[in-house]
């Protein structure tokens, strides 16, 4: 019987660009939800709002941009998400 190796990853460091929140660096707090295209910077194709590791946001700006995401998807500015299922 032959062991299957286990793929192994290499847990290298991979060199990120320091993150700046864009609201803070912007002055921007109060975050507009009728601006679609600003948005959708923050979500990845499939309309999830990307995490606060990913984008550097603060925890305080991140909490108002998923409260402007979530308004802006129920005025179908942006998508609940692109990916459809169907059931043949
Ligand atoms: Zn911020």
């Amino acid at each position: 019987m032959k062991f299957k190796r286990k793929s192994f990853r290499p847990k290298t460091q991979q060199p990120t660009e320091p993150k700046h929140c864009y609201f803070c660096t912007t002055n921007m707090h109060s975050i507009d939800f009728k601006a679609g295209d600003m948005l959708r910077r923050f979500m990845n194709s499939e309309g999830k709002i990307y995490p606060r590791r990913k984008t550097g946001t603060c925890a305080r700006d991140q909490r108002t941009l998923a409260e402007a995401i979530k308004r802006a998807r129920f005025l179908a500015l942006v998508p609940y998400t692109t990916r459809l299922r169907r059931r043949v």
